[in-house]
């Protein structure tokens, strides 16, 4: 299905209509038909001296595009400290997708995925690395097929040199998507979190200094080049700078993937791309970022869907994988199940994460939720945890001890705020 037709901005039909958001999700775009539109021409502006790395940072950072896979960390400063690195350098492309609820680098690969390609490509030639590592998700055997081929088109053509890019799977571990895992499985280890420092941008692939982009990141990149950087920059809403990718499921009339205004409210998000709930349900409260992102009430359905203002909510927005839910959801299900989602994906190599999540999900399903040790746990998880999947797992816990403890009443969990000894 096409969704991105029904997005207000004038940029994003632009968009649409010139094919560099591809309509029709059975068709992706072959090497030709995309340099015909303009593609690879910032690759060869890049390499034929016409474009400097100066510029290309310079762009990002007007543009202000952050990492969109979940940390949101400055694109141009990734790229700037992994070259004043010694070389040899590595780029890798974060294709893994794990974050439950989110599907829009899928969605963008199946259609587009010379763009990616041409904008991993730019990165490289910035970074002046060695080649490209795209580790993918194994979950997306179709996407792997596009890729496959999309690569033997761009050997074919010259544009890149056998061996440049290198394309690898996962075995679906969620673990996987953090950064420093996916280099060691990339390096054919257990995708085990490492220690930080030092930062992979300084020692990662091989020990080497290593880009890693998230596929919707370098996805933009050609495009904002192309438009401009006002065509993104010049989007947004409640003062927000921007344009995003929303991951939309759950209790709408039409989920999907949306390309919307950075700074939009759940509501809008909802009503305006959504279609609206669906049929004979009633909002009830959403998951802002998939599994980590923690849950929210109806009664925030009009703050801004950002980073900032989401955290201080104490959620965050992730990749921007949006579930909607309903009167008609059970949130203590939800809550459980999220938790039982985070001690299965454990990689088991730190105790506050592998016992603590298994701990938690134990309290949860007793009938009273002892808030006092909730609270504990959590907070320990969260300080001790090598890696965010530690430290988000208590997300979905916290977030309905916060903004549901009216509700949570009503569906039988009786709450209460003195331990018992039970932890
Ligand atoms: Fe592994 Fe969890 Fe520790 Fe991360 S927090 S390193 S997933 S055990």
């Amino acid at each position: 299905h096409h969704h991105l037709g029904h997005a207000t901005p004038q940029a994003v039909e632009v968009l649409v209509e010139t094919g560099k958001i591809h309509p029709e999700a059975v068709l992706w775009q072959h090497l030709d038909e995309y340099r015909r539109e303009g593609g690879y021409e910032l690759l060869r502006g890049c390499r034929e001296g016409q474009v400097t790395a100066d510029e290309l940072t310079s762009m990002l950072e007007r543009a202000g595009l952050r990492g969109l896979g979940g940390a949101g960390f400055p694109t141009h400063r990734k790229w700037q400290s992994v070259r004043a690195e010694p070389g040899p350098r590595w780029c890798a492309v974060n294709a893994d997708e794990g974050e439950p609820g989110t599907f829009k680098d899928r969605y963008y690969l199946e259609r587009a995925p010379h763009q990616m390609l041409e904008g991993a490509l730019v990165a490289c030639w910035a970074v002046e690395a060695e080649g490209v590592y795209i580790y993918l998700r194994d979950e997306y055997p179709g996407v792997h097929r596009v890729l496959i081929e999309a690569i033997e088109e761009l050997e074919d053509a010259g544009i890149a040199q056998p061996g440049q890019l290198i394309l690898r799977r996962g075995a679906g571990a969620y673990i996987c998507g953090e950064e420093s895992a996916m280099i060691e499985s990339l390096e054919g280890k257990p995708g085990k979190p490492r220690h930080r420092p030092p930062l992979v941008a300084h020692k990662g692939l091989f020990g080497r200094p290593t880009l890693v982009n998230n596929v919707e990141t370098l996805y933009w990149i050609p495009v904002l080049w192309r438009e401009g950087v006002a065509m993104y920059a010049g989007q947004g809403r409640r003062e927000r700078s921007g344009l995003r990718s929303f991951s939309l499921s759950g209790r709408v009339r039409r989920p999907g993937v949306y390309l919307a205004p950075a700074g939009i409210s759940l509501r809008e998000l909802v009503d305006e791309y959504g279609g609206g709930m669906a049929p004979g349900h009633q909002l009830a409260g959403y998951l802002p970022g998939g599994a980590s992102g923690g849950i929210l009430p109806a009664a925030k359905a009009d703050i801004a869907l950002d980073f900032d203002t989401l955290q201080a909510e104490g959620c965050f927005i992730g990749s921007a994988a949006v579930i909607v839910l309903s009167d008609q959801d059970d949130l203590r299900a939800v809550a459980t199940n999220l938790l039982a989602f985070f001690a299965d994906e454990s990689c088991g190599q730190c105790t506050p994460c592998r016992v603590g999540s298994e701990k938690m999900l134990s309290l949860l399903e007793r009938d009273q939720w002892v808030v006092e040790d909730l609270e504990r746990l959590s907070r320990v998880m969260q300080d001790a945890s090598i890696c965010g999947l530690g430290q988000a797992a208590p997300n979905p816990v916290l977030s309905l001890l916060r903004h549901f403890r009216d509700d949570l009443g009503r569906h039988d969990i009786i709450v209460t705020d003195t331990a018992e000894g039970a932890c």
